[in-house]
């Protein structure tokens, strides 16, 4: 029998970064708990393993070809599935609550009467910061840490806010001393390379790491200039996370030793 809840709840959880094991046992605890689990592609398919073999296990992502299951489909299956009775976990990659619509699936879920848990996975950008052996505060370096996605077209509703202005960021990141951490830049980094060396000198370390967390994990480090070139070089796909800023320039010393413009790292 399929265990129900006894009202209308959605679980959204972050699966982490790609590592099955950096999940949080909240996270396990919801999964095997779950009656019908709705997954985004950047989530490990070991990560189901956690899964009741009766659980139904709808994938809502993009990947291998198919289109996106548009987002106010799955905001209306997840509904109509908790409205139910089932047990629905939305299983999402990183955190939730960062690049994640959780904060619209919250809003959209609870007006209808629906109760929302959250529980926060490892986001993508810690992840690759681990991979490098970098910290994103180093005391010597940077005050904080910026957040950002470098996605290119924000949606046309008139709620939605305007593109982000690169140039204007590195300024505040140069005199601030924040370090960047760029979600959803592959397409773009030519783009908001062009925006930030407005702001920012030529020679800022920077690196990309794709896959952060799984074993096909591997990194670029690199010089702010060299950027669009390093990417086109190497050819760098998603899933990859930009990291700018001097927390970074140890790893630019230790990868000089090995090629002038860029270093491929496992
Ligand atoms: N909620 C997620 C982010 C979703 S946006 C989180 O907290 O991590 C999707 C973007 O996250 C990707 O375009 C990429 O920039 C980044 N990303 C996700 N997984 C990644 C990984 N394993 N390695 C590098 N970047 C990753």
């Amino acid at each position: 029998m399929k265990p129900k809840t006894h009202m209308p709840k959605v679980t959204l959880v972050g699966a982490g970064p790609g590592d099955p094991e950096l999940l949080t046992l909240k996270a396990v605890k919801a999964i095997q708990n779950a009656s019908v689990l709705l997954v985004d592609d950047l989530v490990h398919p070991d990560v189901l393993q956690h899964a009741s073999p009766t659980a139904r296990i709808i994938h809502v992502g993009k990947r291998g070809g198919c289109q996106s299951t548009p987002q106010a489909f799955i905001e209306k299956l997840m509904a109509q599935e908790a409205l139910a009775g089932e047990n629905v976990v939305r299983l999402k990659g990183g955190d939730p609550l960062i690049f994640g619509r959780a904060g619209e699936e919250k809003q959209h879920l609870q007006a209808l009467g629906i109760e929302v848990d959250v529980v926060n996975g490892i986001t993508a950008g810690l992840a690759a910061a681990h991979g490098l052996g970098v910290a994103l505060t180093h005391r010597a370096h940077a005050h904080g840490v910026v957040l950002i996605t470098g996605h290119a077209s924000p949606e046309r509703t008139p709620t939605a806010l305007p593109a982000v202005d690169w140039a204007q960021l590195a300024r505040t990141a140069h005199d601030c001393r924040l370090t960047l951490v760029i979600y959803m830049g592959v397409q773009t980094a030519s783009h908001l390379q062009q925006g930030l060396l407005q702001g920012l000198p030529h020679d800022t370390p920077v690196a990309v790491v794709e896959n952060a967390s799984l074993p096909v994990q591997r990194h670029v480090s690199t010089q702010l200039s060299q950027l669009s070139t390093v990417f086109a070089l190497e050819k760098i796909a998603s899933p990859a996370i930009i990291i700018v800023g001097d927390v970074l320039l140890g790893l630019q010393k230790l990868s000089a030793a090995n090629a002038p413009a860029a270093a491929l790292g496992g």
